[in-house]
C-alpha cells in the first residue's frame, strides 16, 4: 500500500469516442493562476518566486520554499485568481527528483508532489510516475503524461519558475464563492466572481496605473498579424464598455479629440487608473472629457498597446 494508491489514474478499457475519461487525462502543460497584484509581482520579477507553505501541509514547519503549478482546470472558476501563466510540463519535470508530500482534504482532495533538484530522501517518500499507481502517470511508451482529474494535482516546485519558460498567458474566471488567498475573509477579495475579461481588464488597468512593463507578454496576447488575441480583445472591450457605465442617454461631449495630443493619452491613463482602484467618480470625470466614443476607444487602445510596447493601430480593428 502506498499513500497515493487511492488517487491513481484509471485508464479505461473502453470509452465512447465523445467522452473524456476524467480519471485519466493527458496533460502537456501546467499552470500557475494568481490574483492581479501577485501576477504583476511575478512579471516584475520575471519569475514565480517560491514561498513558504502556509496551510496545513506537512511542509509548513519546514524551510522548503515552493512555487505551485497544476494541470487542473477549474469550473466554474478558479479559487486562485484571474491571471494564468502556463508552462511546458516536460521542461518543468525533466531530470528532476519527485517526492510524495501529502493529500490535503480539500474538496476535491489535493494530491501534492514535490519536484526538485535536491534530495529529500529520509524526509519524504520518492514518487515514481512511471509506475502509474498514483495521481500522476508518465507513460514512457507513448511519452505522455496523465493525471487523475477527479482530484486536484498540485506540483510543488522547489525553485523559481522563470517566465522565460512561459508557453502561454491568459485570463480565467475567478470562482464566485471561494478564494485561496482570502480563505478567512472572502469579502476581502476584489476579484471574487470576476469573469476572465473583467480580470484581464483589471490586470491591464493596474499594470498601466503602476507602470509595469508588459512587453514580454505581447507574443502571447497579440496574433502574428498584429491584431489582438481573444484575451487581450476581451480585456480591452471590458475597459471600453464595462469599466465605467455611463448613465442612460449619456453622450460624449468633451473637448478631447486631438489625436496627437499627449493630454489625450494622459486622460486615458487617468481613466484607467481610476478604474484600477475603484474610483468611480474620477473614472466618470475622465470619461466625460472625450469628444466621441471613437476618440475614447482609440485613446484606450493606444494606452493598452503602450503597456505592451506595440503598435496600437491594427490591434483592435475587429472591435464591434
Ligand atoms: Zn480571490
Amino acid at each position: 500500500m502506498e499513500p497515493w494508491d487511492s488517487y491513481k489514474v484509471k485508464p479505461a478499457g473502453f470509452i465512447p469516442s465523445n467522452t473524456i475519461n476524467n480519471a485519466c487525462r493527458e496533460f502537456t502543460v501546467v499552470t500557475h493562476t494568481s490574483h492581479v497584484e501577485s501576477a504583476l509581482g511575478i512579471i516584475n520579477a520575471r519569475e514565480i518566486k517560491p514561498g513558504l507553505v502556509y496551510d496545513k501541509s506537512i511542509l509548513n514547519t519546514e524551510r522548503i520554499l515552493v512555487s505551485w503549478l497544476s494541470p487542473n482546470h477549474w469550473h466554474p472558476g478558479y479559487r486562485y485568481g484571474n491571471i494564468q501563466f502556463e508552462f511546458d510540463f516536460f521542461k518543468i519535470s525533466q531530470g528532476k527528483n519527485f517526492y510524495w508530500v501529502e493529500v490535503i482534504d480539500y474538496s476535491p482532495h489535493a494530491c501534492r508532489i514535490l519536484i526538485t533538484d535536491k534530495s529529500h530522501d529520509g524526509q519524504l517518500q520518492r514518487y515514481d510516475p512511471l509506475k502509474g499507481n498514483g495521481p500522476w502517470w508518465y507513460d514512457e511508451r507513448s511519452n505522455k503524461h496523465f493525471f487523475n482529474g477527479d482530484f486536484c494535482l498540485e506540483f510543488m516546485i522547489e525553485a523559481p519558475v522563470e517566465l522565460s519558460k512561459l508557453t502561454s498567458f491568459s485570463f480565467v474566471d475567478h470562482h464566485g464563492g471561494m478564494c485561496s488567498a482570502h480563505k478567512n475573509n472572502i469579502g476581502a477579495c476584489d476579484q471574487l466572481g470576476l469573469s476572465a475579461s473583467a480580470g484581464g481588464a483589471l490586470f491591464f488597468a493596474r499594470a498601466i496605473a503602476t507602470g509595469v512593463d508588459l512587453s514580454g507578454l505581447a507574443t502571447f496576447l497579440v496574433k502574428p498579424d498584429g491584431k489582438a488575441g481573444i484575451y487581450l480583445q476581451a480585456a480591452y472591450e471590458h475597459l471600453l464598455y464595462k469599466a465605467y457605465r455611463p448613465p442612460p442617454g449619456f453622450q460624449f461631449s468633451g473637448s478631447l479629440d486631438e489625436w496627437s495630443s499627449d493630454i489625450l493619452l494622459t486622460h486615458a491613463r487617468s481613466f484607467i487608473a481610476a478604474y484600477a482602484y475603484g474610483r468611480q467618480d474620477d473614472a466618470k470625470h475622465y470619461h466625460g472629457l472625450f469628444k466621441s466614443e471613437y476618440v475614447f476607444r482609440d485613446a484606450i487602445a493606444a494606452v493598452v498597446a503602450e503597456s505592451l510596447k506595440i503598435n496600437w493601430r491594427r490591434l483592435f480593428e475587429d472591435t464591434i
